[in-house]
């Protein structure tokens, strides 16, 4: 479903991707691991274009992200239509960054029915039941200041779900967590692992990675080290980057 292939990518002199290869199956899994600075939001935020990349190609559900495919050549698309693409393309940070004056319930509603012109009464409906799922129906008429960090995150969780995202981008987004709240999370991740969605997870969550992905890539300096199930890469690493990153994180 996503498919990135010699992605790269520099700020000015720094060549931050050099050439990334990565996908991610129908229903799949896939963990992100690497040391800070390696380029792993980076690369998250190309998949959706946020950046632009300057070399190499991603493709989601068969479309290259950025690009209109006509007669075998890609062309550079608008923003406007690049970020119809993005609908498709779940995205949760470390910061949850919900709409600090709006409800929960209404942070959850307002994509649908403004950017996919869902009707108000269904979009309401819907979100109730995504609410539901990461167990805050209770919660609907909440400020997010009045919920904790794992509570706002659940319903950044939910908000992303609402548009019906055919593949979800996570980015640590349990790092900005006290540690009681991480639970609680990687709970709802695992539930929508269980229940099929597409998801790329950037994490330093050992133990989610071991349970949750069918696949860890491991990076460091711009480019895949390793790639593979994770009691392989986790358990018995190939590479001596890796056994360094695992031998601080574990
Ligand atoms: P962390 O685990 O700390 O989140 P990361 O793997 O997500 O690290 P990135 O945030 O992708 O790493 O950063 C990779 C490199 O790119 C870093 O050296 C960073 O300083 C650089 N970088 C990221 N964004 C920019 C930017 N907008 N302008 C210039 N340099 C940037
Ligand atoms: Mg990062």
């Amino acid at each position: 479903l996503l498919r990135a292939v010699g992605v790269r990518k520099r700020f000015g002199s720094a060549e931050v991707l050099r050439g990334i290869d990565l996908s991610v199956r129908k229903g799949q899994v896939v963990c992100l691991l690497g040391p800070s600075g390696a380029g792993k939001s980076t690369f998250l935020r190309c998949v959706n274009h946020l950046e632009p990349i300057d070399g190499g190609q991603v493709w989601v559900d068969g479309e290259p992200i950025g690009f209109r495919e006509r007669h075998g050549k890609l062309y550079e698309l608008r923003e406007r239509e690049v970020a119809k693409q993005r609908r498709d393309i779940g995205m949760v940070f470390q910061r949850f960054n919900l709409f600090a004056h709006r409800s929960v319930l209404q942070n959850v509603v307002e994509g649908p029915v403004r950017v996919r012109g869902i009707e108000p009464d269904q979009a309401r409906e819907t979100a109730m039941a995504l609410l539901d799922r990461v167990g805050l129906a209770d919660r609907a008429g909440d400020y997010p200041a009045q919920l904790s960090g794992g509570q706002q995150q659940r319903v950044a969780i939910a908000r992303a779900l609402a548009m019906r995202p055919k593949l979800m981008l996570f980015d640590e987004p349990t790092s900005a967590l006290d540690p009681e709240l991480v639970g609680e999370v990687l709970e709802v991740m695992r539930g929508l692992a269980e229940d099929g969605m597409t998801m790329l997870v950037v994490t330093h969550e050992m133990a989610f990675a071991k349970e949750a992905a069918d696949e860890v890539v491991f990076m460091a300096d711009g480019a895949v080290v390793e790639t593979g199930p994770p009691a392989r890469v986790l358990g018995d690493p190939r590479e001596q980057r890796t056994r360094q990153f695992l031998a601080r994180v574990l």
